[in-house]
């Protein structure tokens, strides 16, 4: 049978378009269809613009910290309009270059929502294409729980369009989304709390980084609440939030954001046409080759519901590229040693086993590094950074590098390749430091914590 394509694609975001592109190179007839924006979430509402905002959080410290350093300057002011419309013009920028890649890759681009029809057949816009394979690559969505109200509640989404920063702000959620978003909200000058259902946020996540953080975020005046839940939502006349709390307490408030995880976007999708089974969580159920219960259908990145990160996403498009159409190049894409940076204030940056799972499996030694960085000596923050290896006491190998503070996540992407290579903390040890800089304290730790 004659196929229109090789590879439909069903959404253009970070997996998508690197399965499109690399299917592309590789020779084959590829379509993408996108129905909402070009680069998907992390371009359009994700990693991009949120990074856009920690950094224009963080100057709120840096200025005033440079007062130590000898610099004075007027009173700072701070635009959240001005911030929104620059951040708005990257993103624009962004989308063209998006457009640019998958075109000049002999991509077809149908902008439009694709639906399964059943067999090796899309529709896009009433239009029926066939392929022999399809990819299904929709991403998620954020959810919110289902309480009286929440219809007044924002998340992620409406955050990065907000037309002002509100003056007071409850952030729902103990994950990502939700320590950098209290972050954000707090650098740039609004009273936040942070609302968490458990004992302390950032489950899964090591001990120490949870702790470090709590206490960080305290000094700098986030107000964080730990078992604490929103019931219920109220609007008053003049636009305040009234949030009702499991234990009676009411809070006022300007804005409540919900970061409570995202769903699989399967929205009018046509699943009920196909033979794609959904897992207990309702992600789309694939076996390590990416294929779905559909013998003609493939999915990947958040859909699946397996680690939702763009790195992810995207190797995730590139095995699947390479498995079907360049079969000689494909190598499985390994789950172990992700590293991965939550870009709350200060940066946290890990990868490998938390104390706590090496603990599990392995006799483990701990080293760990407290201090307050160089480039605050001068100044009157009290912020810390913590270093921390978790090293198998019997084989020496490196099984977990966790760091907060500034730059964490640029300092942990080198390390996670010596994770990756097997480094031994004698390797660690053996490594000359670069001085003087926060990182070298990774390879100068010699006492084990007891
Ligand atoms: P997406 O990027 O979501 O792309 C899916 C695309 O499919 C979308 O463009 C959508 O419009 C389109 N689509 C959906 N249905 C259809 C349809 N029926 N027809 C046509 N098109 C359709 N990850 C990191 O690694 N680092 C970060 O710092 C980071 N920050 C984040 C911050 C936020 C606020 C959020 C929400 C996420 C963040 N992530 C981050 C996660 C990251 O954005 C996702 O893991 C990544 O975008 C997943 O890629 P994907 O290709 O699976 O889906
Ligand atoms: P997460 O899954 O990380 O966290 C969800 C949080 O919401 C958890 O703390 C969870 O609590 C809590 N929660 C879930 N349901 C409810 C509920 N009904 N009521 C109250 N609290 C609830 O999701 P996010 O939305 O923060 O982010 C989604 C994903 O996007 C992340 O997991 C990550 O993979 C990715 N991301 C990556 C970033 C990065 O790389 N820097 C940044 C942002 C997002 P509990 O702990 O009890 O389950």
């Amino acid at each position: 049978m004659a196929y229109d394509f090789d590879l439909f694609v069903i959404g253009a975001g970070s997996g998508g378009v690197r399965a499109a592109r690399f299917a592309a190179g590789f020779g084959a007839r590829v379509a993408v269809a996108e129905s909402r924006y070009l680069g998907g979430t992390c371009v359009n509402v994700g990693c991009v613009p949120k990074k856009l905002l920690v950094y224009g959080a963080h100057f709120e410290e840096e200025l005033r910290q440079a007062k130590g350093y000898g610099w004075t300057s007027g009173e700072p002011a701070f635009d959240w309009s001005t911030l929104i419309a620059n951040k708005n013009r990257e993103i624009e920028r962004l989308n063209g270059i998006y457009r640019k890649l998958l075109v000049d890759s002999g991509v077809k681009l149908l902008e439009g929502h694709a639906r399964l029809v059943g067999g090796q057949h899309v529709e896009v816009d009433g239009q029926r294409y066939s392929a022999r394979h399809i990819l299904i690559a929709t991403g998620g969505w954020p959810q919110k729980p289902d309480i009286p109200g929440a219809e007044h509640a924002i998340t992620s989404n409406e955050a990065f369009y907000l037309e002002q920063l509100p003056q007071r702000v409850l952030v729902v959620g103990g994950g990502y989304i939700a320590v950098e978003f209290a972050s954000i909200f707090h650098g740039l000058g609004a009273k936040t709390s942070l609302l968490y259902r458990r004992d302390l946020f950032l489950r899964g996540f090591d001990e120490s980084l949870r702790v470090h953080l709590r206490d960080e975020m305290e000094k700098k005046g986030v107000d964080l609440q730990f078992n604490s839940d929103i019931r219920r939502i109220d609007k008053q006349a003049d636009g305040t939030l009234k949030a009702t709390l499991a234990d009676g307490r009411v809070l006022e408030t300007d804005c409540v954001f919900y970061a409570t995880g995202r769903r699989p976007m399967l929205d009018n999708l046509g699943l009920e046409n196909t033979r794609i089974e959904q897992d207990d969580r309702g992600f789309i159920r694939v076996d390590n080759l990416y294929r779905t219960t559909d013998p003609y259908v493939l999915a990947i990145g958040d859909v699946i519901g397996r680690v939702q990160l763009t790195p992810v996403a995207l190797a995730e498009g590139m095995a699947v590229a390479r498995r079907l159409f360049r079969p000689e190049e494909y190598r499985p894409l390994s789950y172990e040693l992700i590293p991965t940076a939550v870009f709350s204030l200060p940066n946290i940056g890990t990868v490998g086993l938390s104390e706590q799972q090496a603990r599990e499996k392995h006799r483990v030694k701990v080293f760990e590094s407290r201090f307050r960085p160089m480039k605050l000596s001068l100044t009157e923050s009290q912020e810390r950074t913590l270093m921390k290896l978790v090293v198998d006491a019997d084989s020496d190998r490196v099984l977990g590098c966790h760091m907060i503070g500034p730059e964490a996540g640029e300092i942990i992407q080198g390390l996670a390749v010596a994770m990756k290579a097997g480094a031994t903390k004698r390797d660690f040890d053996d490594t000359l430091g670069i001085h003087p800089t926060a990182a070298e304290e990774f390879v100068t730790m010699r006492t084990a914590r007891e």
